[in-house]
């Protein structure tokens, strides 16, 4: 089988490294010259993730990132709410990763090159056909390729999925702008690896401490409806900069100073999701990682996600031998376990949106709970997941 991966983010290269390990060939067509997405912000690896990546001869210290083993959770005045362990695997020695989006992508794709996966470059995908019991796929330069399958890992905005469903609803906006930066030479009083998250009054902010004054941040600035484009771009910089300290400027805790010794401040953006998609998988076609399931930064799970997608399907493709079948079981597999994730991504952002009555309810009551039950939890069905590169007990070993 040959199949065309479309996208070089975080999914694409996994998938095209996981097809190979299956017998595979794949080509990735990624419609950039260069991956730049992204640039700036960073990302939450955790265990399942992590743990996904391993399957493939990747280990978490080649990615470039650093140990954030638990969270702390603060209200406005300062007040502890919570303290949550983030996922470990004693087993495999790993705790969840936070590492830069910019440099995961450049890591896993050299990682596909280095395994003799081509990628071409400013190759967008336009469309996609059955043509002769295979796909034909048409990019934006005129080109085309054929392939036994088509992989859609292009993403939140994905061209494949819209191949696939004219009529799929867009990304939704979740009520928060998301922002962040790095600070240098600044000291906080918390210990190395441990993210701290303040439910400010009129926004979040979190920081975790890497080391002597080295400290990466973010924010969720709730805003009724999403922002335009011309909206956006009015925050200049300065502007940016100022609104950020005006609306942190009654809170306890650092996120004054930290943004204070940020050079540079991501510019502002839309947090989406996408809550359901209809049409995962049509024929040789289907999609992966965030063109099937977008969810907002707030889980700290998109990348782990889109990295189980790539190995699980790329294992089902070994088993069925079929892309049609391939494609059912993998939508089986994962749209229960992935949707659930997004619905309580989504309740976690409203608990970043302050109004006073849910405010008290969940620094007295919800959180609390929260942090009482997840000490005693010993399974954790997210973070715990690991998908199996066996094939199921009992299946036909021609089919292996
Ligand atoms: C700022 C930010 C912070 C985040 N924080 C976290 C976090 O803490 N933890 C976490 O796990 N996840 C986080 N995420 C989500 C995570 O980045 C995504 O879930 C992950 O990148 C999904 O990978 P993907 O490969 O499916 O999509 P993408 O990374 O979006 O990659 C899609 C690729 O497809 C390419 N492409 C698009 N259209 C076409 C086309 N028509 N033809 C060819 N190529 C195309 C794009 O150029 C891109 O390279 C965050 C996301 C953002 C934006």
């Amino acid at each position: 089988m040959r199949a065309l991966v479309i996208g070089a983010g975080i999914t694409g290269p996994v998938t095209a490294m996981a097809l190979q390990k299956a017998g595979i060939d794949a080509t990735i067509h990624e419609a950039y010259e260069r991956t730049a997405d992204g640039v700036g912000a960073y990302l939450n690896l955790a265990t399942n993730g992590l743990a996904a990546l391993r399957l493939l001869g990747i280990d978490h210290r080649d990615l470039g990132g650093f140990d954030t083993p638990a969270l702390e959770l603060r209200n406005a005045s300062g007040r502890r709410l919570a303290h949550l362990a983030m996922s470990r695997d004693d087993a495999a020695g790993t705790v969840s990763q936070t590492v830069r989006r910019s440099d995961l992508y450049v890591r896993l794709r050299d990682e596909a090159v280095r395994r003799g996966i081509p990628v071409e470059y400013g190759r967008r995908l336009v469309d996609a056909v059955p043509h002769r019991g295979a796909v034909l796929a048409t990019f934006a330069d005129g080109g085309t390729a054929e392939g036994d399958l088509l992989v859609g890992a292009d993403g939140l905005h994905s061209r494949t999925r819209a191949i696939l469903d004219p009529h799929c609803p867009p990304p939704r906006y979740t009520g928060l702008l998301n922002t962040g930066g790095y600070a240098s030479g600044v000291s906080v009083d918390t210990p190395v690896g441990l993210f701290t998250m303040i439910f400010g009054r009129r926004a979040f902010f979190a920081y975790a401490n890497r080391g002597p004054g080295d400290v990466w941040w973010f924010a969720n600035v709730p805003r009724a409806r999403a922002a335009s484009d011309d909206e956006l771009a009015a925050y200049t910089p300065d502007r940016w900069r100022a609104e950020l300290e005006r609306l942190f400027a009654d809170d306890a805790g650092p996120a004054l100073e930290i943004i204070a010794a940020t050079p540079e401040i991501i510019a502002p953006w839309n947090t989406l999701d996408l809550p359901t998609v209809p049409v995962w998988h049509r024929g040789p076609i289907g999609l992966v990682g965030d063109a099937a399931h977008g969810i907002s930064p707030t889980s700290g799970q998109g990348a782990s996600l889109a990295i189980e997608d790539g190995v699980l399907l790329a294992r089902l493709l070994r088993d069925h031998g079929d892309p049609v079948a391939a494609f059912a079981a993998f939508e089986a597999a994962r749209r229960r376990r992935v949707e659930k994730l997004i619905a309580q991504a989504k309740r976690t952002s409203n608990q970043k949106i302050p109004n006073p009555l849910t405010r008290l309810l969940r620094d007295r009551l919800i959180l609390p709970l929260v942090s009482r039950a997840a000490a005693r939890t010993t399974h954790d069905w997210l973070t715990d997941y690991r998908i199996s590169w066996d094939p199921p007990a009992g299946s036909h070993p021609a089919r292996r």
